[in-house]
């Protein structure tokens, strides 16, 4: 059941068929074909969308070309501030449908993506703030003779932004923020799992009067419309928040034309619980770090490493925590666990779970798929937690993306840094402790891009976000995150 102020004609779940924005027109595939999005609630379908391919690729990088060269390279920096002020206000005004369209579309629960707004919100009004403070440096040199050397700040060009589809709505703004802040254009390649919101965004953005050309967004699979966006010739840098695999194929496919990259990708990020931790503020945090968006989050903490003096309490208290969540549709406001994104997701986390049992782990509750009731139609799965882990077992070591946790005991700080530690990954990790010395070291000794201490999840758009390994490289937030969609030009002028 949808509350029924979430309800408007804009929010698309009523099944119909919406276009695609390339050039400021709204759009079919050159070959007509469409794909459908499902409801992963209820596996009703609630919209068709354009199944593009390398043809409308093409369409749509000509298209973000003609805007970076014509009409939107004479908007001022304070342009297109006011602008992506425009068009947060815009969205602000909508907020309910995009956050309604989220939910319907990729399954978090309302009451998450309505809560999402001040984060979302606040990173566009960030980026809008930042577009009036990129400037070069003048730098004495020291060349014979009176010649002046400076630097300039310049758009990189023609964006490709490729989104997973587990937050559409931030992914797209943290994508589409920075690129307008410099003066870039974007073609957009949302999920072909949730690529109603990016679209809703993407008309949104037209009403704000956005020039034609400047945010194009383009649905289809990875394989037909992301990889001829991630090999085009034409487009000089991609933005990538996705599964690691994809990054290294995105990677290789960007070297035709040396384009730049930046990459977001996953994580098997390490919570280390202290024995003098507050365990009644630890318990929820970190049981939240994995249940929060059922598991799918890059930087669920997913490694559980408690210490062994309070390691079997720790786990049950979790495992009580994770029973008494309500899983559900998400567009009901009680619902605190929404479902997975797919019958296929629903599938491979099975196979996790299977494997950790097969491995000699201990499930101690949840990891049982929903198939009797009014949740039976959608992909659901109860949040679960495995004791009993050792390092070397796959539960331990791959990226679920689901609701389970795999718990660890340890016994001293070094060791806990060096099995945290021990992961290609290196998104986030989390410290629970009363111990401010110890927090400072294991903030130090973590290898991740992000490292909470007594919190899990904190995300502001002043904070730059990446990952270090094989989480990806670049950053998202911060002032260094605008470099990302720079080049800096040396010039020399003899007086
Ligand atoms: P995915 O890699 O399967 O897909 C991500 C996007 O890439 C989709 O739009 C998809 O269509 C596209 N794609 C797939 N193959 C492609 C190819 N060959 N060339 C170009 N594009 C291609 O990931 P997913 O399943 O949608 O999302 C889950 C993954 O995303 C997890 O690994 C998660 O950790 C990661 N993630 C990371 C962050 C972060 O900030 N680090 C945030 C969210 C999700």
């Amino acid at each position: 059941t949808i509350p029924a102020r979430h309800l408007s004609l804009r929010t698309p779940i009523d099944g119909r068929h919406r276009r695609m924005l390339i050039g400021g027109e709204w759009r079919d595939a050159v070959s007509g074909r469409t794909f459908e999005t499902r409801n992963p609630a209820t596996g009703a379908v609630i919209g068709t969308v354009p199944q593009s391919d390398a043809k409308d690729i093409d369409l749509a990088v000509a298209a973000a070309r003609r805007a970076f060269e014509g009409p939107w390279s004479r908007f001022k920096p304070y342009e297109r501030q006011l602008l992506l002020l425009k068009i947060a206000d815009e969205m602000e005004r909508h907020w309910e449908e995009l956050a309604l369209s989220d939910t319907t579309d990729m399954g978090m629960p309302i009451t998450r993506t309505l809560a999402n707004k001040n984060r979302v919100l606040g990173m566009l009004r960030f980026y809008a703030g930042m577009a009036t403070s990129i400037h070069g440096q003048t730098i004495g040199n020291s060349l014979p003779g009176e010649i002046v050397s400076y630097t300039r700040k310049e758009p990189v060009g023609v964006v490709g932004a490729i989104i997973p589809w587990n937050a559409p709505t931030a992914a797209s703004i943290w994508k589409i923020g920075p690129a307008l802040a410099t003066g870039c254009t974007i073609v957009l390649k949302p999920s072909e799992e949730a690529p109603l919101t990016p679209l809703l965004i993407a008309d949104l953005m037209q009403e704000a009067g956005i020039p034609p050309g400047v945010v194009n967004v383009v649905t289809g699979t990875g394989a037909e419309a992301g990889a001829p966006l991630a090999a085009h010739m034409d487009v000089d840098k991609i933005v990538f928040t996705g599964s690691t695999a994809t990054g290294q194929a995105i990677l290789r496919a960007s070297a035709a034309n040396m384009k730049r990259v930046s990459l977001e990708l996953g994580g098997k990020s390490p919570v280390i619980v202290l024995a003098d931790a507050d365990i009644e503020r630890a318990v929820p945090v970190a049981a939240m770090s994995v249940f929060a968006n059922s598991g799918q989050i890059c930087i669920a903490g997913s490694r559980l490493f408690v210490e062994r003096p309070i390691y079997e309490e720790f786990v049950e208290r979790v495992a009580g925590f994770a029973a008494k969540l309500r899983i559900g549709d998400g567009a009901d406001p009680e619902t605190e666990i929404g479902p997975l994104i797919s019958p296929r997701q629903l599938e491979r986390v099975s196979g996790f779970i299977a494997d950790g049992a097969r491995e000699g782990a201990r499930l101690v509750t949840g990891g049982e798929r929903i198939t009797e009731g009014a949740l039976a139609a959608g992909n659901f799965m109860t949040p679960g937690i495995f004791s009993g882990v050792t390092d070397g077992m796959r539960i331990a070591r791959e990226e679920i993306f689901g609701p389970i946790i795999s718990a660890l005991p340890f016994d001293t700080l070094d060791e806990a840094v060096k099995r945290g530690n021990d992961t290609p990954y290196g998104l986030g990790a989390g410290v629970f402790t009363r111990d401010v010395g110890k927090a400072h070291q294991l903030a130090n000794r973590l290898r991740a891009g992000s490292v909470w201490v007594n919190t899990y999840h904190a995300i502001d758009p002043a904070v730059p976000f990446g990952g270090y390994k094989m989480s990806g490289y670049g950053r998202e937030g911060g002032t260094e995150h605008l470099e990302e969609y720079l080049n800096t030009k040396g010039v020399w002028i003899r007086t």
